[in-house]
Formats: structure tokens, sequence, C-alpha cells
């Protein structure tokens, strides 16, 4: 595979697709020609529990897209199945690499091995650049006026919008410069077997978002209708580009839906800033609540089986599908923080197993929204019903009957597992308590 001549290496990694691609787009105007390259990272993919994650699925068929993609202008993907310091060790003995090119990952384990390979590159003298892809607006661009970072999201909001220009939605023509490509023969990609999984057989929701755009704001809170995009799995990924979707946003009347763009940018910021949030409390005090954690509980939870409907359906989506409305993933953190009492980490970490549009700054944000711990937070003593939230969002039985369709008979669905006034009164008393200190 030995290749003498310099090579601009590209490195796809949350940013799967080609065209509109910053990074790619910069490494293919440098000069040299222009090596893509993807790594199945073990570090990460040893840790997931089960063998058909439907996300390494959705990983592996988008890097065969972009490899089909480049086999038409003759190069390929160059593939590797390691951990990131080791395939980076063999791409420097096999080819003379002149400059790395990549898009910014702002999750604190993607920093800390950046930061490796930058050291190793420097090592051998070849400049590692990164660049702003998956958010509009990045750590340092939305801040307050004395420089410091935002932690509610109104204010945040304001300052984004008026930072807004239409330079920063402009899509980076990558298509135009494909002819830079390093030409090589055809590279094999290892099949998921090879790297230790199996096809998933979830159904991945499609790319389409601009049917729910207009209407977003009358139907997003309702489970039992499709109100929402579902394309946080493509955003998660990269196989959808921001600066497309906040531009096709913003040419309509109704904001709501691009402020979710927006919130979702607050909280990529708010954990980029404060990286203890990945698992600590934004507000520190809230690290003192007693939890109870009770496992059966726990697994009643996990399961679907709490005698809550909404609560139930919710997690029966999203252990069916990996997917969870978002006003119900509100009742059941808060079911599990609140009434509970289980500590939301429990909750996050089994949503970061289950949720194809895991994220760690939203799901990391979302939670702690829900336990009151975080920016923005939900007040402790506001605490949900889940009752009143069903006939709120739910009037119809729609979203129940799909996925709780025992429901309706009252013998074999479960009793509730705890009484929400008794719970709601216990709750209150421990966050009194934690915060009394
Ligand atoms: P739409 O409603 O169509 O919104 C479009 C996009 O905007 C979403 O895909 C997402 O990227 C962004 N967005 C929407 N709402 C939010 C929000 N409240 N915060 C941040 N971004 C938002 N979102 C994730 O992307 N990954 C997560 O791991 C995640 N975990 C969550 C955990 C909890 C406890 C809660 C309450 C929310 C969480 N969210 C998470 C936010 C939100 O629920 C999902 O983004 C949304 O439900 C995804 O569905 P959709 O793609 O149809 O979104």
């Amino acid at each position: 595979m030995a290749n003498n001549n310099p090579v601009t290496i590209f490195w796809f990694r949350r940013d799967l697709r080609i065209e509109d691609n910053a990074g790619l787009y910069r490494a293919l105007k440098r000069g040299n020609p222009v090596l893509p390259i993807f790594i199945f990272d073990k570090e990460i993919l040893d840790k997931l529990e089960d063998k058909d994650d439907a996300r390494v699925t959705f990983i592996y068929n988008a890097i065969e897209d972009i490899d089909k993609e480049l086999k038409k202008h003759g190069s390929s993907l160059l593939v590797y199945y390691d951990k990131p310091g080791n395939a980076w060790s063999k791409l420097l003995k096999d080819y003379q690499v002149s400059a790395v090119y990549t898009n910014h990952d702002y999750e604190p384990y993607a920093k800390k091995r950046d930061d490796e390979v930058t050291k190793l590159l420097k090592k051998h003298d070849i400049e590692f650049k990164t660049f702003k892809d998956q958010v509009i607006f990045d750590q340092d661009e939305v801040l307050k006026n004395d420089g410091t970072p935002y932690t509610v999201y109104t204010p945040y909001q304001r300052k984004w919008y008026e930072t807004l220009k239409p330079f920063y939605l402009k899509a980076y023509p990558t298509k135009k410069y494909l002819h830079n490509l390093l030409k090589t023969d055809s590279l094999k990609i290892p099949s998921l077997k090879e790297i230790g999984f199996e096809k998933s057989m979830v159904d991945f929701p499609s790319r389409r978002y601009e049917e729910v755009i207009k209407d977003y704001a009358d139907k997003r809170d309702f489970p039992g209708i499709k109100g929402t995009s579902h394309i946080g799995l493509h955003l998660r990924f990269g196989t959808v580009s921001i600066r497309e979707l906040a531009s096709t946003a913003n040419g309509y009347k109704e904001k709501t839906w691009l402020n979710e763009l927006v919130w979702r940018e607050f909280y990529m910021m708010i954990l980029d800033h404060f990286p203890h949030t990945m698992d600590h409390a934004f507000r520190p005090e809230y690290d003192k609540i007693k939890w109870i954690n009770d496992e059966q509980q726990f697994k009643a939870w996990c399961e679907g089986k709490t005698g809550f409907p909404l609560v139930d359906a919710g997690m029966r989506e999203l252990n069916a599908t990996g997917y969870m409305h978002n006003r119900v993933r509100m009742v059941v953190a808060s079911f599990l923080a609140k009434d509970l009492l289980i500590d939301w980490r429990w909750g996050e970490h089994y949503f970061a197993l289950k949720l194809l549009d895991y994220e760690m700054a939203s799901n990391v944000g979302g939670w702690q929204w829900a336990a009151g711990s975080g920016t923005d937070a939900a007040p402790y003593f506001r605490i949900f019903n889940p009752e009143s939230q069903l006939k709120k969002f739910d009037p119809k039985f729609e979203y129940i009957k799909k996925w709780v369709p025992e429901y309706a008979d009252f013998t074999t669905y479960p009793k509730p597992i705890v009484d929400h006034a008794f719970a709601r009164d216990r709750c209150l008393k421990a966050f009194k308590l934690a915060l009394a200190k």
C-alpha cells in the first residue's frame, strides 16, 4: 500500500457525508491529493454491549455510501478497525502524509483522542487542522458581552440570531473539487462481522425533515402523531449538514424548529465549556441528593413496566426502535429522577445505550433539565404528573394503544410501582434536604 507522493489525509468522524463537508472541502482545496479515511474505533466499539447495535450498522451503511461515491472519482475510503493511535502509526508508515484535516469534535473523549493524535503528528512535523462543521456556532462564537458563556437558553438564543449572517449558512461546494482525491485501487472495507457486529434490522428514519417545519409548533408535543422530524440520528453522524437544515428552517417564518437546532448548539456549547457536567450536576449542590436507586424499580422503568402508561409507552418505544418522542423523554426522565429518586446518571446511561440519536451534550442537558440540576432546569418543585401529561398530550390514547396495548385490560397491565402523590412529597423533601446543606 506504500505511496511515496505526499498526501493530505481527510479523517471522517461524525460528518459522514461528502457534500457540504467543511473539513473535506478545505482538504480538497489544499493542493496535495486527498486520501479519505475512517477509523472504526476499537475503544468505542468494544464497549458497546449489543452486538447488533443499530448505530454501528448506520455508520457502516454511511461509509459504504461514501466509498461508492469516492469510487466514481477513482478514489476509495481507507477504513481501519483499530485504536486510533495504532491506525495513525500504520498510516504514517504507509503514506507520506503532509497534513491531516478533519472536523471539530467536542465531546470529552474526542477532545482527548484528538490531543493525542495532534502530539503524534507533531512528532512527524505534520499539521493537524480541524474545522467547525457540525454546528452553525461553536464554543466561543456566541458569548455574553463580557466574554463568558451563557448558561441560560433564552438570552443565548437571542444572541445566536443576532450573530447569524447568511454566510454562516452557506454550503461548502465539496463536489466541485473531488478531482483532487487521491486515485487509489479499490480498498476493502472490513465487514461488520470483522469488526465484531451483526447487521441490525431496525428501520432507520429518513433524512426528510421539511414537511414538519411549518406545523411544528402545533404538532411537536403529541407523541401519537408524526409531528417531529426524527432527524437526530442523521445530525449525530453528519449524514445531513446542519447548514442545510438551518438554512431551510430559516426560510420559514415559523422559527420553532430552528430554535430546537439552537437548543442543540446551546447544549454542545455548555458541555464544551463545562465538561464536568457529563457526569456531575451543573449546579454542584444537586450532587448531594440522596438517591434511593432501587434496582427493581430501575428494571421496571427500563422495561416499560412501571404501571404508568405514558412512561411505559416511552420506554417500550425506545427499546423497540431506538427513538423516543421529546415530550415523553421529559416525562420518563422526570419520573425516574423525581418519582423514583433514581440517580439521573442511570437514566442518562440507559438512554446512551439505546438512543439512535444519542448525543452526549443533549442527553446530559435533557437529563439534568429533568432532574432540576442543569442549566435552565425545571425547578425541582415542578414535578411532572405522568397521568395529567397523558391526558394533555395523548388524549385519544393513540400513542398508548400502539406501545401499551394491554392498558385497555386492567387485569394484565402492571399496577403503579409508586404512588405519584407520595413520591412527589418524598422528592420535595429529598431535594430540599440536599439543597439546604
Ligand atoms: P425534532 O423535534 O424534529 O428537532 C430537530 C432536531 O433539533 C433534533 O433532531 C435535535 O438535534 C434538535 N433538538 C430538538 N429538541 C432538542 C432539545 N430539547 N435539546 C437539544 N436538541 C434538540 N436529543 C439528542 O439529539 N440526543 C440525545 O441523546 C437526547 N437525549 C435527550 C434526553 C432527555 C432526557 C431529553 C428530555 C431530551 C433529549 N434530547 C436528545 C432532545 C430531544 O428529545 C431530541 O433531540 C428529539 O426528541 C429528537 O427527535 P427529532 O429528531 O424528531 O427532533
